[in-house]
C-alpha cells in the first residue's frame, strides 16, 4: 500500500493550492460516504483534501430570494433547516431518500453530485429545481447547471483542480411545487432503478404556467426531459396532459439492463414515477 496524506485545509484558496501541487491523484473529500467505498474496493489516492472544515462550504444562505447552500452542507443540515425544506419539499425528497440518518449525517450534496452516480438522489430533484453550481479552479470560477454538470456516468465535467463550492437554488414563485419520487425494490437503503423529478409553477387561475421534469437512473446521468414539461405547461394537469407527460417521460430513457430491472421495466416505471410526481408537485404548488 502507498503512503497517502490528509490535508484538512481552512479556505477554498489553500483547497486549490493543495490540488494543484498534488503530484499523483488527489480527491476531494466531503462526508466521504461514496469515497471511503471506493477506497476500500482499491482505489488509492496520493491525497486526500478534506473540505468539510472550510466555512463558506458549510453555509446554507439567502441570495436573490433563492438559496445559496455550501457543497459541504450535510443532507441532514438542509433536511433540519426549515426555511429551505418548506421552499423545496422535493429538494428534501429527494435528499432524504440517500442511504440512513447516519449517513445522511456525513453525506454532502456536493459529493452527491461530484459522485456522478446516474442514480444519486438529489440530482434530478435539483434539476427539476432550475438549480446551478458554482465551481472554482485554477483559472477563477464558473458557473454551471446541474443537468451540464455530469458528463457520463461516474464522469463529472470539473477540470483537474477544480471544486465545487457551492449550489444555487432560484427564488421561489408563488403557487409553485415541487416533487421527487423513486422506485426501489427495497423501501429504504437501496439504490433508484428509476427516480422522477417535477417542478411547476401555476398562474393565478391555476393554469401551469413552468415546469421542469427530470429522470435519474434510466440513462448514463440524470436527463433533463423538456418533451415532459412542455406536456404540463398550459395545463391544468387533467388525465390528457398527464398522459402526455407519462408517454414523454419513457420515450426519454435510454435505460440499461441489469439484475435490478430490465430496460422494458425502466421505461415503464419511468412514465409512472414523472406522473406521480407530477401530482405531488400540483397538490404542493395549490397549497403554496
Ligand atoms: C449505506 C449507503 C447508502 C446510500 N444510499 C444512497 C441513496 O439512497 N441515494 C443516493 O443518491 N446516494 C446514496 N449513497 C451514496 C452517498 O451517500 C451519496 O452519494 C452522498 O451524497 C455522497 O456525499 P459525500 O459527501 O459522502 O461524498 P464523498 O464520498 O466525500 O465524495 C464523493 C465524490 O465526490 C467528490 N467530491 C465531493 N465533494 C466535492 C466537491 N465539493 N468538489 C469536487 N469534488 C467533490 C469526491 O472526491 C468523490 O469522488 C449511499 C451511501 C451509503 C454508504
Amino acid at each position: 500500500m502507498r503512503e497517502m496524506h490528509y490535508e484538512a485545509p481552512k479556505t477554498v484558496e489553500a483547497a486549490l493550492a493543495l490540488l494543484s501541487s498534488a503530484q499523483g491523484l488527489a480527491k476531494v473529500l466531503a462526508g466521504g460516504t461514496d469515497l471511503l467505498i471506493e477506497m476500500r474496493s482499491g482505489l488509492e489516492p496520493e491525497l486526500l483534501i478534506d473540505i468539510k472544515g472550510i466555512p463558506e462550504l458549510n453555509v446554507i444562505a439567502v441570495e436573490n430570494g433563492g438559496f445559496r447552500v455550501g457543497a459541504a452542507v450535510t443532507c441532514m443540515e438542509l433536511i433540519e433547516h426549515e426555511a429551505f425544506a418548506s421552499a423545496w419539499p422535493g429538494v428534501i425528497d429527494g435528499i432524504k431518500l440517500i442511504g440512513s440518518i447516519q449517513v445522511k449525517g456525513r453525506a454532502t450534496l456536493g459529493g452527491n453530485l461530484c459522485n456522478a452516480s446516474p442514480a444519486a438522489d438529489s440530482v434530478p430533484a435539483l434539476m427539476a429545481a432550475g438549480s446551478s453550481v458554482n465551481i472554482v479552479g485554477p483559472d477563477g470560477s464558473r458557473q454551471l447547471r446541474v443537468e451540464d454538470f455530469a458528463a457520463g456516468a461516474r464522469k463529472t465535467s470539473l477540470a483537474k483542480g477544480e471544486i465545487l463550492t457551492s449550489f444555487l437554488l432560484p427564488r421561489r414563485l408563488p403557487h409553485s411545487g415541487d416533487a421527487y419520487l423513486r422506485f426501489t425494490p427495497r423501501t429504504e437503503m437501496d439504490i433508484a432503478v428509476v427516480g422522477a423529478g417535477v417542478n411547476l409553477t401555476l398562474d393565478d387561475s391555476g393554469v401551469c404556467s413552468e415546469a421542469r421534469v427530470s429522470l435519474g437512473a434510466v440513462a448514463e446521468r440524470a436527463l433533463l426531459v423538456p418533451e415532459a414539461a412542455a406536456a404540463l405547461i398550459g395545463t391544468r394537469l387533467d388525465a390528457a396532459a398527464l398522459e402526455r407527460l407519462t408517454f414523454a417521460a419513457s420515450a426519454a430513457c435510454r435505460p440499461i439492463d441489469d439484475k435490478r430491472g430490465t430496460k422494458e421495466f425502466r421505461i415503464k416505471v419511468a412514465g409512472v414515477m414523472a406522473r406521480r410526481a407530477a401530482e405531488i408537485a400540483l397538490a404542493r404548488a395549490r397549497k403554496s
